[in-house]
């Protein structure tokens, strides 16, 4: 599949996108993935047993989609056929966005794995959050349809207790209804014991979880996914470039991403790598707001060198050398510590989408959604007894102070 060949040149892609600007050949690796006369489409996987096979790189909806529909015209072109979004996403605007690109390309519909979720948490509400889904995004079905940020037992609300037998029965007549194909939910924190629990299920077909070079090779996700993949549950991969809420741009931080330039890929293209590297994920969602990032993931999709044993040494040493840097979204440990309701693993997210991924306009609006009691009493919480609780020792009570005040 060639640029021109699509309709779409080299030269005009360039114009449009104002990639060369933007550092879209930062890589060899995205430099032979655009060069190539035909460049091979992004491979698939097995979704678990539900017989659907999917591309292993799957395009997050957090972005202005309805001002930029040439991202999912080329994101097509390139095989990256797992569109991930969900109700609430830029601020309800991206599920119209999906459905302005139908509108224009309803031949594509049949062509993409559909995700959006809902954050209802009551039948009733999950009911009305599907239609409407199916209305913005001008479609008869979902292919996966999740509950949204599933927690863990201790934390009530949105708790995977949650999953009960009704959910299960709303699933199924979802299902019998021909507006979903498959069920699920996401999860960013407490994620190796949702995971556990959903294998136990038997009626879960999909998740999504945080989960990355810093969180992959631990015992107990280890033992999360192993549990997963046998009870036939597809598992998407999100946050996958492990981006923490201290930013530290230290030279050995520096000196890892040249190593892996060197290499052919940069450090982000590694970092994906590292995830693919497991088969029983079988994609990664990815936040891709510009065609430079949307270029160099799919280069390393379609790239089928392995990392070297040292470059997952580099990795490695990385996630050790900065894990105070990042929180790893085990919330049952430090939340139940605090005298106040705080909830540490939300704000941290919060900091990393402003901190690591720069999108501080939406970190503030997740920020300002928390209760205004909570806001006002986390910058004078004692955090001492969780932060001594913390595997990842995280200075927490900064972090907290800091987010107030940053986020505010
Ligand atoms: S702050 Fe520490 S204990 Fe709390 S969720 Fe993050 S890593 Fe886990």
């Amino acid at each position: 599949m060639s640029f021109t060949s699509n309709g779409c040149s080299r030269r005009q892609f360039l114009k449009t996108t104002g990639a060369a600007g933007l550092g879209l050949l930062a890589s060899s690796a995205a430099a032979d993935f655009l060069s190539a006369q035909e460049p091979p489409l992004v491979p698939t996987r097995p979704f678990g047993k539900t017989g659907a096979n999917v591309a292993i790189l799957s395009m997050g909806g957090m972005f202005d989609i309805l001002n930029n529909q040439l991202m999912l015209r080329q994101a097509v072109k390139w095989g990256v056929t797992y569109w991930d979004t969900a109700n609430s996403y830029e601020g309800g605007n991206s599920e119209p966005g999906i459905g302005k690109y139908f509108a224009k390309y309803p031949e594509d519909r049949g062509k993409i794995f559909l995700v959006t979720k809902s954050t209802a948490w009551t039948l009733t509400g999950m009911t009305e959050h599907l239609n409407l889904s199916l209305e913005r995004m001008r479609t008869d079905y979902i292919d996966l349809f999740f509950v949204h940020a599933v927690r863990i037992r201790s934390i009530p609300i949105r708790s995977i207790d949650s999953m009960d037998k009704d959910m299960q029965r709303w699933g199924e007549k979802a299902k019998a209804e021909g507006k979903i194909r498959f069920f699920g939910f996401s999860t960013h924190s407490n994620m190796e014991e949702c995971l556990l629990a959903a294998a136990n299920l038997g009626w879960i077909d999909g998740i999504m979880m945080t989960y990355n070079y810093r969180l992959m090779h631990t015992d107990a996700m280890r033992r999360a996914v192993d549990a997963c993949a046998k009870a036939g549950i597809g598992l998407t991969a999100m946050k996958t470039q492990g981006g923490g809420q201290v930013l530290t741009n230290t030279p050995e931080e520096l000196k890892l991403a040249g190593r892996f330039v060197q290499s052919g890929f940069t450090e982000g293209q590694a970092r994906l790598k590292a995830v693919w590297e497991n088969p029983q994920i079988a994609s990664i969602c990815s936040q891709m707001p510009s065609m430079a990032l949307l270029s160099q993931n799919t280069a390393a999709a379609v790239n089928r060198a392995r990392l070297s044993a040292g470059e997952r040494e580099m990795l490695d040493q990385h996630a050790q050398a900065s894990a105070a840097g990042y929180c790893a979204g085990c919330t049952g440990i430090c939340e139940p510590a605090l005298a106040a309701s705080v909830p540490v693993g939300r704000v941290m997210r919060y900091l990393m989408y402003g901190r690591s991924y720069g999108n501080r306009d939406f970190a503030s609006s997740r920020f300002q959604s928390l209760p205004a009691q909570t806001r006002a009493v986390m910058a004078q919480v004692d955090y001492t007894a969780a932060e001594q609780r913390c595997p990842q020792r995280m200075p927490i009570g900064r972090l907290m102070r800091e987010a107030a005040s940053e986020l505010a």
